[in-house]
């Protein structure tokens, strides 16, 4: 963990040291607390400056990993929180809602699976109404499985896992639409991966270049509505995704040698990227994709 804040200058390629994780399995969908090394989300770092005062944001898989590290810095921002997770996952949860609620923000956790289109527009209107309304969306969630062989790729999980990751914001997103006020943001979760797929992810990176096509064309159609549309294009951070199957044994040995830094990013350096986005500081940027990827060049 760091605690020196994110406004702390100095070599970027230093800012944490490299994970060099120990090889280790969980079922999916993993618990962030059984991980060696547990992954930053800012606890002892983030700094907020009221850049989120009195908003209102949903975070899917907002119990671990980058969206719980987004949980924390919007509540330090000054916002009012609600995180969606699965059921199995609240251990985790408690942890970020005890972070959000030490902010003095209220924190909500709503347990759902969202590969159900019922179960997401629930979420939507739980959340709304825990929070008294709604502007800001992060549609975070995801599921990555890493399988060698298209022919070992079964039909099921590439569908779980455009459920999961594509469909699954296509609901909650249109379920939100008409909560969300104009100066309303959406923040969606891209990857690396959408540009640089690798050869044993295609449901996975497939399913992330559509969230960025998608973001894109619903930037422009949410326009008129004054609401953003963004994304965030994370490259590999150090998150439980990856010890329930996300990447092989080889990949995790070797996690931090896969981006320019040499060394896996943490959560708490991707969240300042969706307070950005989410914050009306970035008032004219829409239909855009922030990398943060350690140096990776994209298109
Ligand atoms: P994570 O495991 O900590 O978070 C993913 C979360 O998704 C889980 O905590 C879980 O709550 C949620 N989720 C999965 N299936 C769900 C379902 N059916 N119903 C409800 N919730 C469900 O891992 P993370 O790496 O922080 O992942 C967050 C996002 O970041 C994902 O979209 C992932 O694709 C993206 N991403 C991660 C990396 C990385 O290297 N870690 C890189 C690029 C993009
Ligand atoms: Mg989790």
């Amino acid at each position: 963990m760091s605690d020196a804040d994110q406004f702390e200058p100095g070599d970027p390629v230093k800012r944490y040291p490299r994970v060099e994780p120990p090889v280790q399995h969980q079922p999916e969908p993993g618990l962030q607390s059984r991980m060696t090394p547990v992954p930053d989300l800012g606890e002892e770092s983030y700094r907020g400056l009221g850049r989120l005062t009195g908003r209102r944001a949903l975070i899917t898989g907002g119990d671990s990993g980058i969206g719980g590290a987004v949980a924390i810095a919007f509540a330090r921002e000054g916002a009012d929180v609600a995180i969606a997770y699965l059921p199995e996952e609240e251990s985790d949860a408690a942890h970020v809602l005890e972070q959000v609620r030490a902010a003095g923000r209220t924190g909500v956790g709503l347990p759902c699976d969202i590969t159900d289109p019922g179960a997401c527009r629930r979420l939507v209107a739980d959340a709304v109404e825990a929070l008294g309304g709604l502007d800001v969306l992060v549609n975070n969630a995801g599921k990555q499985l890493a399988v060698d062989d298209l022919e070992d790729l079964d039909d099921e999980q590439f569908e779980a896992t455009f459920r999961t990751n594509v469909f699954a914001n296509f609901w909650i997103t249109k379920a939100a639409v008409r909560h969300l006020p104009p100066g309303s943001a959406i923040v969606n979760t891209a990857s690396l991966e959408a540009y640089q797929p690798a050869p044993d992810r295609l449901g996975y990176a497939a399913s992330k270049a559509a969230i960025n096509n998608l973001s894109k064309g619903l930037a422009q159609q949410l326009a008129g509505r004054g609401i953003r549309v963004n994304v965030v294009a994370p490259g590999p951070t150090w998150t439980a995704l990856q010890v329930s199957g996300g990447v092989s044994d080889e990949q995790m040995a070797a996690f931090d040698d896969e981006n320019t830094y040499k060394r896996a990013g943490q959560p708490a350096e991707i969240a300042p990227a969706y307070v950005f986005l989410a914050s009306a500081e970035a008032s004219f940027v829409s239909g855009e994709t922030l990398n943060v990827n350690g140096g990776m060049v994209t298109p």
